[in-house]
């Protein structure tokens, strides 16, 4: 069993109070690992380390491009383990390998992108008049915080740390007390590569306790915080104490409308997909399946006979779904499929799966005959749960598809251009797909939430203005 230490000032420790949490591998409910509890005083010397390396000439000195070699190293490194980290991402998080595979592989696509982009990020002169010269230059903001869920533990990490780092920021990331075990990997091709101290450190720990410290620590110039919406609130209440800039990534609620001019193989295939992926423990999940009312039947038909046909195992066998994360996940989810009886038909599933290893295994589930602001049409169940609604028409469709308080992603199918066109423009969504769900997640595309999913853009070169500060200069020179 891993016993897991921090990384805070270019040194591997364990936390301060001594004591320990225990990391299970969710296929089989056993413990894989032990992980320190850190706590305030952790968190506040790791903020110290970020804040002495950036401001420490060593780190200042690095060129734009050397920043880029660094994560260019560190994606080499992921891509040497790639068979190991998708290995460990698949046990700790219990989902199947084939995604494990597809997060190590977006992971490095994170640190490469951003490695691309470190020493193109440009000012600009503005016109005023003679004998003034103005310039806008964006700078580093200083620290940042990284508060990362169990869900997509490395991508999430990636994402926000590559863009940090290309930007000349430093770094303390929280990563979730279930999934810390990439992280831990992260922080290891760190150190390799002798970074300057204090750059990039990793402290473990309840949300509670480390996570909400990291929150309202006034040392921190910069908050990501990715997670569910009450601790986003709550992480964003704690760092606007300090008049820090917070972008918030939460959770969805996300349709994925059919009209029934669609191409019905590929439909049935993306709809699928887009809610078993990670046992639909995803925040992308397209939870909500809207199918217009005259193809309800054909197509229902189809996604059922996909459901009963899905197998359900440990995560390293690589089935279709893998275990819940935890107990505590399961019981919530297994209180959604209660309602479902009361409140709507389950069409298939609703039970636990009869797997015998440990874990806890649900039935992928499709429920139909509910309305529209029942609680299960409208809260994030955050497993393999699809709900079903019909319209008649576009305007149906639409007002169903923004019926919710989320808006992270949709998905549109139809092969009617100027449709998709009108519904993609009139859809509350920071990211809408037209016959297609996901894109293969590229991280070139930014990413992030209308309404309650949040604000501010994580992905792509947006994402790299999170962590820039602008400053505007005037010269009078005349
Ligand atoms: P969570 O909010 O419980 O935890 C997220 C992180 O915050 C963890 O590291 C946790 O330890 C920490 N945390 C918990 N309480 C805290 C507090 N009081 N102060 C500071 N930090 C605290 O979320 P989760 O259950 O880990 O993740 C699932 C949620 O994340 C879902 O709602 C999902 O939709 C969302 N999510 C969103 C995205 C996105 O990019 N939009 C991606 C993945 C997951």
């Amino acid at each position: 069993m891993k016993e897991l230490k921090m990384y805070v000032n270019g040194e591997w420790v364990d936390s301060k109070n001594g004591e320990s949490i225990a990391v299970h591998d969710p296929s089989t409910g056993k413990q894989m690992a032990s992980l320190p509890r850190g706590e305030q005083a952790d968190v506040d010397e790791a903020v110290q380390a970020a804040k002495r390396a950036f401001e420490s000439d060593e780190w200042r000195k690095v060129k734009p491009f050397e920043r880029g070699r660094l994560l260019y190293k560190i994606a080499g490194r992921l891509e040497r383990d790639r068979d190991e980290l998708a290995n460990l991402e698949s046990q700790d998080v219990g989902k199947p390998l084939s995604q494990g595979y597809a997060d190590i592989d977006a992971a490095i696509r994170y640190f490469e992108f951003y490695a691309g982009a470190a020493d193109k990020v440009m000012g600009e002169t503005i016109p005023i008049e003679d004998g003034l010269l103005d310039y806008v230059v964006r700078e580093p903001i200083g620290v940042t915080a990284h508060i990362v869920p169990w869900n997509y533990p490395i991508q999430i990490l990636s994402r926000s740390v590559a863009a940090a780092i290309a930007m000349g920021n430093t770094v303390v990331v929280k990563s979730a007390e279930d999934t810390p075990m990439t992280a831990c990997r992260i922080a290891e091709y760190v150190d390799e590569l002798e970074l300057p101290a204090g750059v990039f450190n990793h402290v473990t720990g309840y949300g509670s306790e480390a996570g909400a410290a990291l929150s309202r620590n006034p040392g921190i110039n910069q908050l990501t915080f990715t997670g569910s919406v009450a601790t986003g609130i709550a992480v964003s209440k704690a760092a606007n104490e300090n008049v820090v800039p917070v972008t918030l990534e939460l959770g969805g609620k996300s349709p994925n409308i059919v009209f029934a001019d669609c191409d019905i193989d590929k439909t049935v295939d993306g709809v699928v997909k887009a809610i078993i992926q990670n046992a639909g423990q995803t925040c992308s999940a397209g939870s909500r399946l809207l199918v217009e009312e005259s193809f309800k039947e054909a197509f229902l038909k189809r996604v059922v006979e996909r459901f009963k046909k899905l197998k359900v195992g440990p995560a390293l066998a690589d089935e279709d779904i893998g275990p819940i994360l935890n107990k505590r996940q399961y019981d919530r989810i297994l209180e959604y499929l209660e309602l479902a009886k009361q409140e709507g038909n389950v069409l298939v599933g609703g039970k636990p799966a009869d797997v015998d290893a440990g874990g806890c295994y649900l039935e992928p589930t499709i429920i139909d005959g509910l309305t529209p602001n029942s609680r299960l049409a409208q809260e994030e169940i955050f497993g393999p749960v699809l709900t079903v609604f019909t319209f008649k028409d576009d305007q149906e469709a639409l007002k169903l598809a923004n019926s919710t308080e989320y808006g992270l992603v949709a998905g549109v199918w139809t092969k009617d251009v100027s449709r998709a066109h009108y519904l993609a423009s009139r859809i509350d969504a920071g990211q809408v797909f037209v016959n297609n769900y996901g894109a293969g997640g590229g991280v070139q595309m930014p990413f992030g939430g209308y309404k309650k999913s949040g604000f501010g853009r994580e992905k792509g070169w947006i994402a790299l203005y999170n962590y820039t500060q602008v400053k505007n200069v005037a010269i009078r020179y005349e």
